[in-house]
């Protein structure tokens, strides 16, 4: 790379693993092996919508099939191409690896603007597109699982696992072949939260971690931070609520496609979001200085920002003059290879995306186990766990009566106590313990080695220890 172009993204993946595996010992040919994308399927079928024929392109590459099934989002965006959609499955390879999610990596994604098109048109377009790809066997429950990415949600999701259903109608296991449903179609609870509940939980680690907040410059705890959030989608949308009402972090910018918001004494998240839903934008919103050039802000002083939008947000033009000592990547790719570099020197901690914004992967794990157990989680246990805590408080109760009662529990205690675990609960306590062990992994190789300076190389290491040694395992 020279210092002054900038790279591609999927040059950028492959800088950032390049500069991971030199400090790995690794068996002749197999870096080569894992860094190399297996396949991409390129498709342009045609759909008759509003009297003629329009055709569209989509993509859906394998980037490592260590594992089965491969997995990773379908994208819809008129920017989607191939280079994006190959950094895209890499990306999903490592950060799969990285969460212990059994998975290989693969991304898709469909050139269009899905605001052009009105629900059924889109039903259409993705019904036809979900068909191509069936019948190549790159969507099915054992092979390949995509789920939600940007501009595609659970509605999307629903289509493809009914016209899934349709072409393999002996298919026992058919609700596999896609996650991010809706509960109503074999969806899992806190599916939709899930990516911006894990930049919580990380967040939440990494202030646990005493050594990565020195090194970030930062002091304290979560309480009290002033966040930045680029994009408030559903990633963004979610970290910047679940931060601001639960952790005490003051959301003093949020930056979308018509401007930014800012306000030092910290934005209302919810009011900003149904300004959004109503207007199209945060332009006009009333309770806070509006400003046009947006990505300006993304400059602005603050503790930690949070880049929630595209890839290549943060490149060698602007990566200087960004203020945040923390940079926590809830978007793919935000950070380009190059601005990496720049805010390295720096001294910024960057909790990088293949860890960031795992948790999405995390539950739609949890979501094809639910759909291939059959059964919802916690249905068996709920209930046993409940009579098992309330023989728990009549033994206490007994005993306090024994002894005059001068002693009792609390309502509060009693209410918490007694009330077995909803598949929601059970949902983010496997996401916590899931982002919590990963960071642990990362924090170990990050502090007790000399040659690695940052997380993002670290969660390198780790991911691709793991991939490398199931590629022995399988005698590769
Ligand atoms: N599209 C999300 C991602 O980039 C989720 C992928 C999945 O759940 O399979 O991680």
């Amino acid at each position: 790379m020279s210092a002054y172009s900038e790279p591609s993204f999927r040059e950028s993946v492959d800088l950032m693993f390049n500069r991971a595996v030199s400090l790995m010992d690794l068996a002749p040919g197999l870096e080569e092996k894992i860094r190399v994308c297996n396949a991409t399927y390129t498709v342009r079928f045609g759909v008759r919508l509003r009297g003629q024929i329009h055709t569209f392109t989509g993509y859906r590459s394998v980037h490592s099939e260590h594992m089965e099934p491969v997995k990773g989002g379908i994208r819809y965006s008129p920017e989607v191409n191939q280079n994006e959609v190959e950094a895209l499955a890499a990306l999903m390879t490592y950060k799969c690896a990285l969460v212990e999610a059994p998975f290989g990596g693969s991304k898709g994604g469909l050139c269009i603007d899905p605001r052009a098109w009105d629900e059924h048109e889109l039903e259409l377009i993705t019904r036809r597109f979900a068909y191509e790809l069936i019948k190549r066997d790159l969507i099915n429950p054992s092979q390949n699982v995509p789920a939600p990415d940007m501009g595609t949600g659970e509605r999307e999701m629903a289509w493809i696992a009914d016209q899934y259903a349709r072409m393999n109608t002996t298919d026992i296991n058919s609700r596999a072949c896609v996650t991010g449903k809706p509960l109503n179609a074999g969806g899992i609870a806190g599916r939709v939260e899930a990516t911006g509940r894990g930049v919580q939980y990380a967040l939440q680690e990494f202030f646990r971690d005493a050594d990565g907040v020195k090194k970030s410059g930062l002091k304290g705890t979560l309480d009290g931070k002033r966040v930045i959030v680029q994009g408030l989608g559903n990633v963004g949308y979610h970290a910047a609520k679940f931060l601001s009402e639960e952790d005490g972090c003051k959301i003093i910018g949020i930056i979308e496609r018509d401007g930014a918001l800012v306000d030092e004494s910290g934005l209302d998240v919810e009011a900003v979001k149904a300004w959004i839903a109503e207007n199209g934008g945060v332009a006009g919103y009333p309770d806070a200085e509006h400003t046009i050039s947006g990505n300006a802000v993304l400059e602005n002083e603050c503790d930690i920002l949070i880049p929630a939008a595209l890839e290549g947000v943060i490149h060698m033009g602007n990566a200087a003059d960004i203020q945040a000592p923390l940079i926590i990547e809830a978007a793919n790719g935000p950070v380009t290879a190059g601005a990496d570099e720049i805010l390295r020197k720096k001294g910024a901690v960057i909790i990088p995306d293949m860890y960031a914004n795992a948790g999405g992967v995390t539950v739609s794990y949890f979501e094809w186990v639910k759909n291939l157990s059959h059964i919802r989680f916690g249905r068996m246990q709920r209930r046993q766990e409940e009579a098992r805590h309330q023989l728990v408080v009549d033994e206490l109760e007994n005993l306090s009566q024994a002894v005059g009662n001068t002693w009792t529990l609390s309502p509060d205690f009693k209410q918490r106590y007694l009330r077995g675990a909803d598949e929601l609960e059970l949902v983010r306590s496997g996401l916590d313990d899931t982002m919590r062990t990963a960071y642990q992994s990362m924090k170990e190789v990050w502090h007790s080695r000399n040659d690695v300076s940052d997380l993002r190389t670290a969660a390198y290491l780790v991911s691709i220890g793991k991939v490398a040694a199931s590629y022995r395992a399988k005698g590769l």
